[in-house]
């Protein structure tokens, strides 16, 4: 084994480590094989009861009117998350489409979103229009409002019912922290303020941000009363296969209202070809939960390798996990650069390019991003970026499987210790 990581660049003492930190967290790494184990028959006992049969995973083209293979998919989705209705496209282009389509199918002008936990995603901020922008919600005359998490990073629950307006028609709740340095909530958390906000009003419509959650528990937000979770088939759910798409499941009326704005009204989702896609959309929903405990082991060992060469990692090395992003604080873009580097190096696909910070649109300072993935932009693939900004964070998050996240794991250090940036004994 050995020989074959050095076969790789790895040398003797970051395999060494590398082995040490693996060997504290065989305990852990085993509940997170139950978990998948979990929601791997969870998956396939969906799978028989929606009959899946093999004229499914043929596809539509043109208007793709009763696609048996995209409806049956779809019933799998909300048999799986125990929701009325799901829609899961390829025409959903991504994560951000696929929320900006649910709040812009339910909301309608006058109506208010409540955003229950603090700043939304990046990209959603040009949707609801909290930096202005050209056909954002609030060009429609919906307003926005924020409640923030409380500096402990729960709920500021309280605050949310004082927030909540006879006009308050949505209520946001994003999982994952994204590309904050929060907490990530947990399902269970997710739950309880749901309970509070339902307590108050039964019909405001709670959607759930579910990017990157999906699968690391065992029961998602829409299992405590979510009436809405919306997610990115490139990202867990999507299994690493699903070359595009995402999902919106919940209440019945919910969905299709947002099915109106993926297409249009009156067609809503009774238009929209599969093409080939369904082969691949049924096969990585099926692959998702063990995909995304994969990802998760990378994640926990990362944060324990870093951790123990004593960076400042979130969440730490022992914390439970909600979603599959790791940040570590590098502390200089040097640093940064050479563990984007190293992650880049692991990948399967372009390990011999090297990642350069460049200046990305929609940022103030340069960012730099490893990705070598079989499916462009896909981050349940192996993948880390970080602004150049200090305190030079840097996120990781996925890979397909546990070997390979484990390998791109020891290249990033191997890359670190190589530039002379952290010293590693076996
Ligand atoms: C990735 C992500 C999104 C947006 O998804 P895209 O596919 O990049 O548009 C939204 N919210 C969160 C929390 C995410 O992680």
């Amino acid at each position: 084994m050995e020989k074959m990581y050095t076969s790789l660049g790895i040398d003797e003492d970051v395999y060494r480590f590398g082995e040490s930190i693996n060997d504290s967290l065989r305990e852990r790494f085993l509940q997170i094989d139950e978990t998948a184990e979990y929601n791997q028959l969870k998956v396939i006992r969906a799978m028989h009861e929606c009959r899946v049969s093999e004229a499914c995973l043929q596809g539509t083209t043109g208007y793709g009117y009763n696609d048996l293979g995209r409806d049956t998919l779809e019933d799998v989705y909300s048999k799986t998350f125990h929701t009325e209705a799901a829609l899961v496209r390829p025409l959903i282009a991504c994560g951000t489409h696929a929320l900006s389509i649910a709040l812009a199918g339910n909301l309608r002008p006058g109506d208010e979103l409540l955003s229950v936990s603090g700043k939304p995603y990046d990209t959603l901020e040009e949707v609801i229009g909290i930096r202005p922008s050209r056909g954002s919600l609030a060009e429609y005359g919906v307003t926005y409002h924020q409640v923030d998490l409380l500096p402990d990073g729960n709920f500021d629950l309280d605050g949310i019912c004082a927030a909540i307006k006879p006009q308050t028609r949505m209520a946001a709740i994003q999982r994952s922290k994204g590309y904050d340095t929060r907490k990530t909530l947990s399902v269970s958390q997710i739950g309880q303020a749901i309970e509070r906000i339902h307590s108050v009003r039964p019909d405001i419509i709670v959607m759930v941000d579910n990017c990157y959650g999906e699968f690391v528990e065992r029961i998602e937000p829409s299992d405590l009363g979510a009436d809405l979770i919306v997610g990115s088939l490139i990202k867990n759910p999507g299994g690493g296969l699903a070359p595009v798409g995402g999902y919106i499941a919940g209440k019945k009326e919910y969905v299709e209202n947002a099915s109106f704005r993926m297409t249009c009204p009156g067609l809503g989702s009774e238009v929209g070809p599969s093409l080939g896609l369904n082969s691949a959309m049924y096969q990585g929903f099926f692959m998702a939960p063990v995909v995304t405990a994969a990802a998760l082991k990378g994640a926990i060992f990362a944060a324990n390798a870093y951790e123990r060469l004593g960076f400042d990692v979130l969440p730490d090395g022992a914390e439970p996990r909600h979603d599959i992003i790791q940040a570590v604080t590098l502390g200089s873009a040097e640093a940064v650069i050479a563990f984007c580097r190293g992650i880049q190096k692991a990948a399967p696909v372009d390990s011999h390019v090297t990642p350069e910070p460049w200046d990305m649109p929609g940022y103030d300072d340069p960012v730099i991003m490893a990705a070598g993935a079989f499916v462009s932009g896909s981050s349940i693939e192996l993948s880390a970026d970080g602004p150049i900004r200090p305190p030079y964070n840097v996120y990781f998050q996925g890979g397909l499987t546990w070997p390979s996240a484990k390998l791109g794991i020891l290249m990033s250090l191997q890359s670190m210790k190589n530039a002379g940036l952290l010293r590693i004994s076996g």
